[in-house]
């Protein structure tokens, strides 16, 4: 997608910190992070939200959490605990329309969430 900013990730038009790369998924620091470690995992291949995400039927969402538990560990909050969340739709706080995982930990994380 040309008008994406996750794709222009992608495909290093737009600069990000890359912590996380395999042959099918993308995992690089968030923006505005909300913990001390705040990372989005993202397929290369651009799908809007987890529900397209999980319809894509190829084992690209299986990446895309394998890829979420390979920074947790990479970043040592495996251990101690850390949440994957996606936000689906614009209800649930949805703002970027590429499917994307937030890996939140280094902090003890709440619940419920806001
Ligand atoms: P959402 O609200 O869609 O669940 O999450 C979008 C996330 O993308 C937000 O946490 C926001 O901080 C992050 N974000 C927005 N623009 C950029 C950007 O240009 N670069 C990076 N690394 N993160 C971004
Ligand atoms: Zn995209």
């Amino acid at each position: 997608m040309t008008d994406c900013l996750f794709c222009k990730i992608v495909a290093k038009e737009i600069p990000a910190e890359v912590v996380l790369e395999t042959d099918r998924a993308l995992a690089f620091r968030d923006i505005n992070p909300q913990a001390p470690t705040h990372v989005l995992v993202i397929p290369k291949q651009h799908h809007a939200d987890a529900a397209a995400l999980a319809e894509a039927d190829d084992g690209l969402a299986d990446d895309v959490l394998k890829a979420a538990h390979a920074v947790a560990v990479q970043e040592g909050v495996a251990e101690a605990g850390y949440r994957v969340v996606f936000n689906t739709g614009p209800g649930a706080g949805q703002t970027v329309f590429h499917v994307h995982a937030h890996v939140l930990g280094g902090r003890g994380l709440t619940w419920p969430p806001g």
